[in-house]
């Protein structure tokens, strides 16, 4: 099956929290050596989630295949 929705961080806005890491239950993030997280399974991630995107407290988190977010 294609992967054609999951998470993308901005680094620039993100805070290293590691809260998205935590929360999301389908394992999609790790949190990568540099200190951000690293999306390391883009196919679990479920399709119109936003889970991880409503809990970060940077508004760092966007979505490949996220319709709503491709400018007009
Ligand atoms: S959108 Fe949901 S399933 Fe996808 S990474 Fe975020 S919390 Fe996990
Ligand atoms: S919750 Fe947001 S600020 Fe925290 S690590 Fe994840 S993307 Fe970065």
């Amino acid at each position: 099956m294609a992967v054609t929705w999951y998470p993308i961080i901005n680094k620039e806005l993100c805070a290293g929290c590691g809260t998205c890491v935590d929360f999301c239950p389908h394992g999609v993030y790790e949190m990568g050596d540099d200190g951000y997280p690293v999306v390391v399974a883009p196919e679990e991630c479920v399709e119109f989630c936003r889970g991880c995107a409503k809990i970060c407290p940077s508004g760092a988190i966007a979505y490949f295949g996220d319709v709503e977010q491709v400018p007009a």
